[in-house]
């Protein structure tokens, strides 16, 4: 299972495909993408292989700059083309990828129920997208700072707002992370062989680390917020 992402200038589907075919060897059941332009989101997500993906993706010309990934190992639901990951909210605003497992997702679920949610899959993931609307305080960095407290469990996840593309949101504990900084650009992968093409230069995240990845600057947080000065990870390996 794994998680990708970019953000920067070139167009995100290629660089999603190609991180998710590198991340196969990892296992998998189902794959997706959710790439933004423009306040529109383009998702695809199936059950199978990255390349049954690939041949659908190449029947459309998907633009955006920004965009996740993911190939999903089911825990909680069976592998189905609306298990796979990203999952949304209700307006489709917040698109999450996960790798993990939420194990609270029982009673969030529940809760949020009741306030109205529907649910569209039987995943543990899809509470975390639906947590973020609930919560949303106009600010998807302290929104998320608020809503990981009360996640029990193992993540490593990516988030996007289809209302503001300009950042992706990664948090991590006890799943890995890994963020490639490039040249008005950066990347995250679940691994490091993932991203050698592009960069060597990298944040490993460790547990309960978040980052907010912009074009231009990554900034990781604490579980409180608090700034963290991250030492650059240099691979000097090829890939
Ligand atoms: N628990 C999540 C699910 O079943 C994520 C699984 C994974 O790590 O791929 O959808």
């Amino acid at each position: 299972c794994g998680i990708v992402g970019y953000i920067g200038q070139k167009q995100a589907i290629n660089i999603l495909t190609r991180g998710l075919k590198h991340l196969e060897y990892r296992g998998y059941d189902s794959v997706g993408v959710a790439v933004l332009d423009n306040g529109k989101v383009t998702s695809y997500k199936t059950k199978g292989k990255v390349d049954m993906l690939i041949d659908q993706v190449n029947k459309e010309n998907i633009y955006g700059t920004i965009g996740i990934g993911h190939t999903r190992w089911a825990t909680h639901g069976v592998p189905s083309d609306k298990n796979a990951h990203p999952h949304s909210d209700n307006a489709e605003r917040f698109f999450v990828v996960h790798n993990g497992i939420i194990e609270n997702y029982v009673e969030l679920k529940n809760m949020l129920k009741e306030k109205g949610h529907v649910f569209t899959s039987e995943t543990d993931t899809e509470v975390v997208p639906h947590l973020i609307d609930d919560f949303f305080d106009k600010d998807l960095e302290t929104t998320i700072l608020n809503i990981i407290k009360k996640i029990k469990g193992s993540y490593a996840m990516a988030i996007v707002d289809k209302t503001n593309p300009d950042k992706i949101i990664v948090v991590r504990k006890d799943s890995p992370l890994i963020i490639g900084l490039g040249k008005e650009e950066n990347y995250v992968a679940s691994d490091i062989p993932a991203l050698l093409e592009y960069t060597k230069n990298m944040y490993i995240l460790e547990d309960g680390e978040i980052a907010v990845i912009t074009q231009s600057d990554v900034k990781v947080l604490d579980i409180n917020g608090k700034a963290i000065d991250k030492e650059v990870f240099t691979a000097n390996w090829d890939a």
